[in-house]
């Protein structure tokens, strides 16, 4: 089946596009959601977190703590690589698997860190970027989290460019906070009817 991977930084809009595609009938694969499952109670990465990390990083109903696990690894670069290494793998497999259940007239994997972690790129067709400048991001991120500007350039900081992914776009839909929402939702649906024309000459 045709595999779109969407992408772009913290706040760009990925989510709102991906509701969007969803509801045109895509089926939707979101990476975050995969890691959030996988590190709930009994969920497969809770064993080798633990072992690698220690029982500290376990909450009391048996989940990964997310907020702890957080601070350990933006203070601690050789920790952050150690969590990937555990988890991307496992997401990669959770991916195929419901990938593999997809009914939708194409795939999209939600993949916020899509350009950074080197190994999703091969796996789909075309690269969609949502793309917004900083600015942007951090007023959206700020309005809906509440986290300090300092906060949130630590989180930007962390992923790559806005040059970066757009390196490796095939598609780009714009999101600046200039963007009202039936803009947003007209370039991604234009690109739905190609994705889905695509999808169906593969
Ligand atoms: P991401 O999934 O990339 O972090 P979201 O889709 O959650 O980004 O968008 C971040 C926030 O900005 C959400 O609260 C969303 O509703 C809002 N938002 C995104 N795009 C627009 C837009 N074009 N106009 C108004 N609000 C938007």
């Amino acid at each position: 089946m045709f595999k779109l991977g969407l992408t772009g930084g913290i706040g760009s809009g990925k989510s709102t596009v991906s509701k969007l595609l969803a509801k045109w009938g895509a089926t939707v694969i979101d990476a975050d959601q995969l890691a959030r499952q996988l590190t709930e109670p009994g969920g497969l990465g809770i064993k080798p977190v633990t072992e690698a990390f220690g029982a500290e990083v376990i909450d009391a109903t048996g989940a990964m703590d997310r907020r702890r696990m957080r601070e350990i690894v933006f203070a601690d670069k050789a920790a952050r690589t150690r969590l990937e290494q555990i988890l991307h793998p496992l997401i990669g497999s959770a991916a195929d698997r419901a990938a593999a259940l997809a009914t939708g007239r194409y795939i999209v994997f939600e993949i916020p860190l899509l350009v950074e972690s080197g190994r999703w790129k091969d796996r789909v067709n075309r690269v969609c970027v949502v793309d917004c400048d900083v600015d942007t991001q951090i007023s959206r991120v700020q309005a809906r989290s509440g986290l300090s500007v300092s906060a949130i350039q630590e989180i930007l900081a962390a992923q790559a460019t806005r040059e970066d992914r757009l390196l490796v776009a095939d598609d780009v839909i714009l999101n600046d906070i200039s963007v009202p929402i039936g803009y947003l939702t007209e370039q991604t649906s234009a690109l739905h009817e190609i994705w889905c024309a695509l999808a169906d000459r593969s």
